[in-house]
């Protein structure tokens, strides 16, 4: 039969398959393979003695939490109080587009702005829609409780962001545990906890939130590049193909940066990005 790991607990793992749950051992082989079965995995078991016989290819897979085939995260971004980090957005938009997980904006705590505020915030949001992605008001509960159906879901968003007052308003039963997982990270690099899928809205959401911790992990300065999703669009009137739009001359994307198409705050956040990532390259030869 086929289903989908939803639980591991031990070497216990919970396959839900038409409605129902079945508790499995994975077999040897997977061992020796040196794959080891994931949440979110789809499998081919056998029901009448509940051991798993195949792990079907994965579309993607996350190390913290350890969770594979997400379909879309649900990123929540505050706008006041903490206030609206475009290179916070930035930064998980990349690393959620480079793992080929589709990535949805909720804007949170507009209610918190003054006219001026709400003036300035909604030339982002209209941004972000303007370059391709699906984002919401905290406030638009309807529509989102229609996005999980079918689809692997998980949350991300700085503490703090409203990520648990929007989960209450979708009468999530989390469970989602920032507190216990922020608590676990400290412990050190080798406390894992396992993820598990709850069936929410006919589709599956994962009770650990994910992107936040990974610091564009596996990720080179052309994939922080090639996942700014906008710049593809204008990048082949670049003059050198390999261009990283930053010292180079006959820049196209520096061009429509200058004709106000792309927004400054993407392009800061890019070469923060960079930056960062050339100066940690460096920095490891140095020791
Ligand atoms: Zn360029």
């Amino acid at each position: 039969m086929e289903g989908r790991i939803v639980k591991l607990i031990s070497n216990d793992y919970t396959v839900l398959s038409n409605e129902t749950t079945y508790v499995c051992k994975s077999r040897g082989k997977f061992r020796n393979m040196n794959i080891s079965p994931l949440v979110g995995d789809k499998v081919i078991f056998d029901d009448k003695n509940n051991y798993i016989m195949d792990v079907l290819p994965r579309k993607n897979f996350l190390i913290r939490p350890s969770v594979s085939n997400i379909d879309q995260a649900i990123i929540v971004a505050s706008v006041k109080d903490p206030n609206f980090s475009t290179n916070l957005l930035d930064k998980l938009l990349v690393m959620i587009e480079f793992n080929s997980v589709k990535p949805i904006i909720v804007f949170s705590k507009l209610d918190l702005l003054n006219k001026e505020e709400l003036e300035e915030i909604n030339v982002y949001i209209n941004y972000y829609k303007f370059i391709g992605y699906d984002t919401y008001l905290n406030t638009d509960i309807e529509e989102i409780r229609k996005l999980f159906k079918d689809k692997i879901t998980v949350f991300t968003g700085q503490t703090g962001s409203g990520k648990s007052t929007l989960l209450n308003k979708l009468d999530i039963r989390l469970s989602i545990k920032t507190d216990i997982t922020s608590k676990a990270l400290g412990r050190g690099k080798h406390t894992t906890r396992h993820v598990e899928l709850l069936t929410m809205y006919d589709g599956l959401v994962a009770d650990t939130p994910g992107f936040s911790s990974m610091e564009f992990y596996g990720m080179s300065i052309q994939d922080i590049r090639d996942n700014f999703i906008e710049f593809n669009e204008y990048r082949e009137n670049c003059k050198y193909a390999d261009c990283m739009h930053d010292k180079e001359v006959d820049c196209a994307i520096k061009e429509k940066l200058k004709e106000g198409i792309i927004l400054q705050s993407r392009y800061e956040s890019y070469l923060n990005f960079i930056e960062k990532k050339v100066l940690k390259w460096y920095y490891q030869f140095q020791l």
